[in-house]
């Protein structure tokens, strides 16, 4: 794919972004979908409204009418989809800082489109091939104003509310400016919380933290949490398809042993969960613990998603999937990552333990990672043909679908080249320190060793 990542596409806005990209994307969907009526949703970014204006416009120019969602977190957006059987354009760059946005396209049935929709639709920008309508038959568009309401509804229908009603939790809640300030408040108050805010007025500039919820961005929340003696913090990304944790001390947890957590109470002997090459080995132990498949994709919700759907296909119950990043699943749910379900299910923890004593499993495991840099094509190629011989010898299995991961059973290393870097990165991961740097300098010295010997 050219055009499309791993996550839909994304830029800076006048730059690599433009209104005029937007609109043939639209076009091009407008045209490869087999409807007359698609939604747009967008997140709080200052220019989400031109972008859906250009979306609308492409869309319209094929002959499509365009429901506008308005400001909603991408999950619902993507329960609106399902709902209406109709796809939708989704205006967000989810954690990116605020100069950027981006285009996700979601399909009828309420899921991301897969690489190959995806590149069908390329094609169609690329050789701008587009079903242009005649005056009398473009599309016109459509205020919704009840998607988000509608949404959480939904949302409270399914989840254990009397269980956290009961628990009477305090929770302080940081959505980062981002579309869960429109959602995740009430939300959390109808499931019988008291609710405690920080940077939750909607506001495109991220004027309180950036984006991402990674924890040098979390210091507010931290605080927060200490402030008003709550059982447990939330955050949201941008477009509120993730939610990180602060435990009841006001320490962030990590979204790996957050992960674990949730799988280790949600999976069943005989599930399968599905997770990114560099997942923790947290989740590996708990998989092993419970008798659960742990099936690894390339980095990337796409391809944890496209794997999901080919699991469903062979017959098999996911009942947890997700990256130690927040962005989880409960694809028995919904196939998508929903910040607000997320936090919630953790609800149902808290309601029973402390949010520290549900983390404790997960917190004793050490994590060492080393770039090596190259400076010609001719470098990279001799560290991952070292990679590729280091994998081979080694006593471990290994896993070759996004670099080079070799799983020790108490440890695993991975070597992958950077996507944006000229860096071949080096990753390991164990329950003592001395033994993940042992793993990592291992396998770095093999890559080494092949440089210095061109
Ligand atoms: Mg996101």
């Amino acid at each position: 794919m050219k055009l499309f990542g791993s996550s839909g596409t994304r830029g800076v806005v006048g730059e690599s972004l433009t209104p005029e990209f937007v609109l043939r994307v639209a076009k091009a969907a407008g045209t490869v979908w087999n409807t007359d009526r698609v939604a747009i949703a967008r997140d709080t970014r200052t220019t989400g409204e031109m972008f859906v204006n250009a979306a609308s416009s492409g869309l319209a120019s094929v002959g499509v009418d365009v429901d506008d969602l308005g400001v909603v977190p991408t999950p619902a957006a993507v329960r609106y989809c399902e709902t209406e059987e109709i796809p939708a354009v989704v205006i967000t760059a989810s954690h990116n800082p605020p100069e950027f946005n981006g285009v996700k396209l979601v399909g009828d049935d309420g899921v991301e489109l897969s690489i190959e929709q995806l590149e069908r639709i390329e094609d169609h920008i690329l050789a701008e091939e587009f079903d242009v309508s005649r005056w009398d038959d473009v599309g016109s568009v459509q205020h919704i104003e009840t998607a988000n309401d509608d949404y959480r509804e939904e949302l409270l229908a399914n989840i254990d509310r009397d269980a956290i009603a009961e628990a009477n939790l305090t929770v302080a809640l940081d959505p980062g400016h981002g579309a869960g300030s429109l959602v995740s408040p009430d939300f959390l108050r109808e499931l019988g919380c008291e609710v405690r805010t920080v940077n939750a007025q909607p506001d495109g500039h991220f004027p309180g933290r950036e984006s991402e919820p990674v924890p040098e961005n979390l210091r507010d929340l931290e605080r927060l949490v200490r402030a008003t003696d709550a059982d447990v913090g939330i955050a949201h990304d941008g477009d509120a398809d993730r939610a990180i944790f602060v435990d009841e001390h006001g320490e962030v947890i990590s979204g790996e042993a957050s992960l674990a957590a949730l799988a280790a109470a949600f999976l069943e002997p005989g599930d399968v969960t599905v997770s990114a090459v560099n997942v923790s080995q947290r989740l590996v132990d708990v998989c092993e613990e419970v008798g659960a498949d742990l099936e690894l994709t390339p980095i990337g919700a796409t391809n944890l998603i496209t794997r999901i759907r080919e699991l469903w296909r062979e017959g098999e119950n996911v009942p947890v999937a997700g990256e130690g990043n927040g962005g989880i699943f409960f694809p028995n749910y919904r196939l998508v990552r929903d910040g607000a379900y997320i936090a919630a299910k953790f609800l149902e923890l808290v309601a029973e333990r402390p949010a520290s004593e549900i983390v404790a499993p997960y917190q004793d495991y050490y994590n060492v990672r080393i770039n090596l840099s190259y400076d010609s094509d001719d470098e990279l190629e001799a560290m991952l043909h070292a990679a590729a011989e280091y994998a081979e010898s080694a006593d471990a299995t290994p896993n070759t679908i996004d670099g080079y991961r070799l799983d020790y059973g108490d440890a695993w290393v991975l070597v992958r080249p950077s996507g944006t870097e000229p860096k071949v990165r080096v990753y390991a991961e164990g329950h003592t320190e001395e033994r993940a740097t042992e793993l990592a300098e291992e396998a770095a010295d093999a890559l080494r060793a092949a440089v210095d010997e061109l």
